[in-house]
């Protein structure tokens, strides 16, 4: 049997389509696609959709289907998410015949060039050219560090400016200016001026002094939440003063900041939540980046007068990107927010463009419903949580089912077999039939299936093949995963076959969306307008299992911070590890009893969630000893190699 050959291998052997012919099988025209070279487009998704929603009177509700693909808790070496997403887009698509669209995130460069590689799947499902793909793209990743470092840079500017007192009546006239001759405070301009005991509603009606208190924002530098970012995993940078240089640091005093990778910027989280190119600017504008020093009020990016001059930066990055897949079926690749604190799944644009895009108003889709494929990044618990509670809130998307991407390796390791290592050898138990050991670990799996009927969503398990795997392995999961509760349990082949290996997969999910066409309206796990202990107690009980939660002292004082501000009615987003179903990696299974502590709890009040961090969180990771980097070189046709 011929071995399957390296991801890059793979890559650079299939031809990739034109990106022109991509986008004209999907129907999109010429006038709402932007080429970057030969193989990656950008997409405008106003045009389209707006286009779509007037093909058919009263299609406006049309979508098409919306399949989650999501994980059981994995071991570190990955369980196959990106892999199945490709896999079954390639499925539905080539050899299934509908339209269907796999809509991923953007890796970032840090991660690439660090430990972790690519993230465009793997063998024969994957997206091409996949060195494009893990690199630049189209600029997005670039135009969101710019963006953040521009809101930076405003605000040490302007606490510099005010403490060297520059003139504060420029700011007031700059902040409300007179559009059309009508001048108006913005509602967040109009609550500070309610906690300086302000009672004025039109600008015109300040006096100098009222004015001086309102353009001052005296802004408390203790309390800055925002940071520099760069995509590097560069841990050199995590922690430093800035305002050194001498014109500065004779002026007003340097202070210590630090730095994050771009994917852990709120910005980017902004991306991935906004519905239009308007919603993002308002979000923009609802960013607070610290608090001011008098009233406790929360500085935003609009008061800083900053908003608009990121938004400007950001609307090229708004347009998701086309790609495909090897076998030459469509991709959209845009935003890309952390895993850990922020949502860790694609954007909901590009979603909303490519569900129009399979539904029955896209004139190429014959009245036939196509099927647009995501994929929410860590396990369910993380992951699929936050896709259902965040995402799909913000969109008012429901997905018709979810596909659960299981391997005999991690419920192995669920049962209590030896400990895997990325970059050494698998033990023995997972390269031979052991079915004690796959047996225990479908807890694991039954609690995961568990955990997803609880959104009301039928359940496919997709058992990611390895060649290991036994047909006796095979039966047993499906078996485990039945019996748990799954409406269809498949065992999928892809990775070494393509689309080929995952068509059983894909036709279980085109029958699982079938039973939920009805249904479309998403079902949350909490209410939002609960408190803010109790919403956390909901996600820790209902889907890691435990028995309660601990708020810190400090994460007690910032929800009492949160509230009193008027942040406690976001959802919220855990950051915990993804190797357990608790906080605590070590534990394996379904770990019960246990008690969550939540060490902080932050905002993100433009991208609308509150986090709270039941780990340490690195914001921004190092490069470790022997880094992806090491190998990459670029020969002399400016072919890139090494990159996996
Ligand atoms: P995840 O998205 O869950 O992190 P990936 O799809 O990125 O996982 O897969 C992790 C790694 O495992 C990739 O290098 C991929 O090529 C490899 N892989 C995935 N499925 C298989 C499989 N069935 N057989 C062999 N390798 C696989």
């Amino acid at each position: 049997k011929d071995p399957v050959p390296s991801d890059i291998d793979i890559s650079r052997a299939q031809k990739p389509k034109k990106i022109t012919r991509i986008a004209k099988e999907l129907g999109i025209l010429e006038a709402e696609l932007e080429q970057y070279g030969h193989f990656k487009a950008k997409v405008n998704p106003k045009a389209v959709i707006e286009r779509l929603d007037e093909q058919i009177e009263g299609s406006t509700q049309e979508i098409g289907n919306y399949i989650l693909v999501a994980g059981i808790t994995p071991t570190p070496l990955g369980e196959g998410k990106s892999t199945t997403t490709m896999g079954l887009t390639q499925a539905l698509g080539a050899h299934l015949g509908y339209n269907s669209i796999a809509n991923v995130r953007q890796p970032s460069m840090g991660p690439t060039f660090g430990v972790k590689g690519g993230a465009a799947g793997g063998g024969y499902a994957q997206v091409i050219p996949m060195d494009e793909f893990n690199m630049h793209l189209t600029g997005d990743i670039h135009a969101i560090s710019a963006a953040q470092n521009l809101l930076c840079a405003a605000v040490d500017t302007r606490m510099f400016h005010e403490y060297t007192s520059k003139s504060i009546k420029g700011f007031y006239n700059r902040l409300v200016p007179a559009k059309k001759g009508v001048r108006t405070f913005t509602p967040s301009m109009l609550k500070r001026l309610q906690a300086l005991g302000i009672p004025k509603t039109n600008p015109n009606d300040l006096n100098d002094s009222e004015i001086e208190s309102f353009a001052k924002l005296d802004i408390d530098p203790d309390t800055i939440t925002i940071k520099r970012v760069v995509d590097c995993n560069d841990r050199f940078v995590r922690e430093m003063t800035i305002g050194e240089g001498k014109n500065e640091a004779s002026k007003f005093p340097p202070r210590k900041s630090g730095m994050d990778i771009t994917v852990a910027s709120e910005i980017m989280a902004i991306l991935a939540l906004s519905s239009s190119l308007k919603d993002l600017r308002q979000r923009v504008g609802r960013i607070v980046v610290g608090t001011q020093r008098e009233t406790g009020v929360p500085i935003t990016a609009e008061d800083i007068g900053c908003a608009g001059a990121i938004t400007a930066l950001l609307k090229d990055a708004f347009k998701p990107n086309l790609m495909q897949t090897v076998e030459g079926t469509p991709v959209f690749v845009h935003a890309g927010p952390f895993a850990n604190i922020s949502i860790g799944a694609s954007s909901i644009i590009a979603d909303k463009l490519a569900l129009k895009l399979t539904s029955p108003s896209n004139p190429i889709n014959n009245q036939q419903k196509g099927f647009v494929v995501t994929e929410a990044g860590f396990d369910f618990t993380m992951g699929g949580e936050r896709f259902f509670n965040i995402k799909c809130r913000a969109s008012g998307f429901k997905p018709n089912a979810v596909v659960l991407v299981a391997t005999s390796r991690a419920l192995k390791l669920h049962g209590g077999a030896p400990d895997v290592k990325p970059g050494q050898p698998l033990p023995e138990e997972y390269v031979t039939e052991n079915l004690d050991y796959l047996k225990k670990g479908c807890a694991n799996l039954a609690k995961q299936i568990a955990n997803i009927k609880q959104y009301n969503v039928p359940v496919v398990v997709a058992v990611n093949q390895f060649e290991t795997d036994t047909p006796s392995e095979l039966a047993l999961i499906q078996q485990e995963a039945l019996n748990a509760g799954a409406d269809f349990a498949v065992p999928s082949n892809h990775w070494a076959k393509g689309g080929a290996g995952a068509v059983d997969l894909a036709k279980a999910v085109v029958e699982a969306a079938k039973v939920s066409e009805q249904d479309r309206t998403p079902k949350f796990l909490y209410d939002v307008n609960k408190s803010v202990e109790e919403k956390l107690t909901t996600i820790a009980r209902e889907m890691y299992g435990a028995a309660n939660i601990e708020l810190s002292p400090l994460a007690r004082q910032q929800v009492e911070t949160y509230t009193k501000q008027g942040f406690d009615k976001l959802p919220i987003c855990i950051a915990k590890t993804q190797y357990s179903l608790s906080h605590d990696p070590s534990l394996k299974g379904v770990p019960t009893g246990f008690t969550v502590p939540i060490r902080e709890v932050r905002c993100s009040a433009g991208a609308g969630y509150l986090y709270a961090l039941a780990a340490e969180i690195m914001t921004i990771p190092g490069l470790p000893t022997h880094a992806g980097f090491m190998n990459v070189e670029v020969n002399d046709d400016g072919e890139i190699e090494g990159l996996f």
